[in-house]
């Protein structure tokens, strides 16, 4: 490993890790974490001038890439008449109207300021809503750090919840199931053991955080019928594929309406944004027309409001999401075509404009799949695209994602790189 820079050491003396969220610090990938300067549409610039080709996109909200000239318009504007009032703006209720235009199941909706937030606030109301406490949420499906959805399955899956991270009581973990993600029997088992106990189930749709995972076709539909079997509410957490993967996130494309949603990333267009919502006569139950409290100082905050507008408006014709689900199999046809002359296995698994490379491994249908796969092939990857300046999400279960910034060019770049890496790895 090279020598850590300066700044990396100052930033790990005040910061813990040196980083504010775990994943940027490449534990990973190993080495020394890129610090950023600036961005401008498929690129971005490291502290010494270095371009690099983005596929971070900060982790999936910048769909325009980055610095799009009308949201910096939009925020520059907005800042002029400041930043933040802690009272009510039009530009909410156009962002709600927006929003309940793009996603029919959200009648009304809440905005917060983190996806965090958002599926922590939407488990409370499905709580309330239903009079129960247990939720069920699958393997492999990350819902942001909130005490009761750092839960992973014990050995017995659907009977024993453990905490993921240290700080989070064994009491809180009892109150999540853990279900297997494509795997509705799963579900169907944990269901009949807890009879009426069961508030509500979280699902990313599409599995975007142990690497892309696509939904097996009965698997969403299987999922809304079991709910209302039961009496329990269906939250999806579109955090990252809404405005991704359709104008109407996942629900869209699967034809499948959950009672509750969670949107956030695409949402803010790189600011700081997020929200929750569905029909009215739960949304209703918030504070304060109803019972459930939940409240933020910056929630719907102006700036991030004014720039997911401007985002989701340069989104919302049909052509936009043909025009990614071109770049997207562009890209994945050139990857398996290479892959196919090479001695490397690996697969790809794609919806739209976002997907991941699974390394030593045939297929993935499932986290436990995911987890089979050979880390330190990614590694190798991530350091050969990064030599040849460009930047992949530091680990191997995460999504990379194209931007309508990203031109052909880039995506031949992309994989020139990805050919010259692959002939000389054997396998
Ligand atoms: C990113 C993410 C979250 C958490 O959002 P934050 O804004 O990081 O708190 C929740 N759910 C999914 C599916 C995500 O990808």
């Amino acid at each position: 490993m090279t020598a850590k820079p300066k700044i990396f050491l100052r930033a790990t003396r005040r910061i813990p890790g040196g980083v504010n969220s775990p994943v940027r610090a490449w534990k990973s990938v190993g080495g020394v974490p890129l610090f950023i300067a600036r961005g401008r549409g498929s690129y971005v610039f490291d502290a010494n001038g270095k371009r690099y080709l983005d596929f971070v996109a900060s982790w999936g909200p910048l769909i325009l890439g980055h610095a799009h000239p009308k949201v910096v318009q939009v925020v520059q504007r907005q800042a002029r008449q400041g930043v933040t009032f802690g009272a009510p703006t039009m530009l909410e209720v156009e962002l709600a109207e927006a929003v309940a235009a793009a996603v029919p199941s959200i009648e009304k909706l809440r905005l917060v300021s983190s996806g965090t937030e958002a599926t922590m606030s939407a488990i409370r109301l499905a709580r309330a809503f239903t009079g129960r406490s247990k939720i069920i949420k699958f393997d492999g499906c990350y819902h942001g750090h909130s005490d009761g959805l750092l839960v992973k399955a014990g050995s017995g899956i659907a009977t024993l919840s453990l905490p993921e991270s240290a700080g989070v009581p064994r009491s809180f973990a009892c109150e999540t199931l853990i279900a297997k993600y494509n795997d509705s029997q799963s579900l169907q088992k944990i269901f009949a053991r807890y009879k009426n106990k069961v508030a509500a189930v979280i699902v990313e749709p599409i599995c975007g955080n142990m690497g892309v995972i696509k939904p097996e076709p009965d698997f969403l539909p299987g999922l809304c019928q079991i709910t209302r079997e039961n009496g329990a509410l269906l939250i999806f957490d579109e955090v990252i594929t809404g405005f991704r993967v359709a104008y109407g996130g996942a629900q869209s494309l699967y034809q499948v309406r959950p009672d509750l949603t969670c949107l956030g990333k695409i949402l803010g267009g790189g600011l700081p944004l997020a929200g929750f919502g569905g029909r009215s006569e739960i949304m209703d139950l918030l504070a304060p027309v109803g019972p459930v409290y939940q409240a933020g100082t910056l929630s719907g905050n102006p700036l991030a409001v004014a720039a997911g507008l401007a985002t989701i408006k340069l989104l919302s014709r049909p052509a936009i999401y043909e025009k990614l689900e071109a770049q997207g199999a562009y890209l994945e046809e050139g990857i398996r075509e290479i892959l196919a002359h090479s001695r490397l296995e690996a697969t790809i698994n794609r919806v739209g404009s976002m997907m991941t490379i699974f390394f030593g491994i045939q297929r993935v249908s499932h986290p436990d799949e995911a987890r089979n796969c050979d880390r330190n092939k990614f590694v190798k990857f991530f350091h050969a695209m990064l030599d040849r300046r460009i930047y992949l999400p530091p680990a191997p279960f995460e999504a990379m994602f194209i931007s309508l910034a990203h031109s052909k060019s880039d995506l031949v770049k992309f994989l020139k790189a990805f050919d010259h890496w692959a002939r000389r790895s054997n396998g």
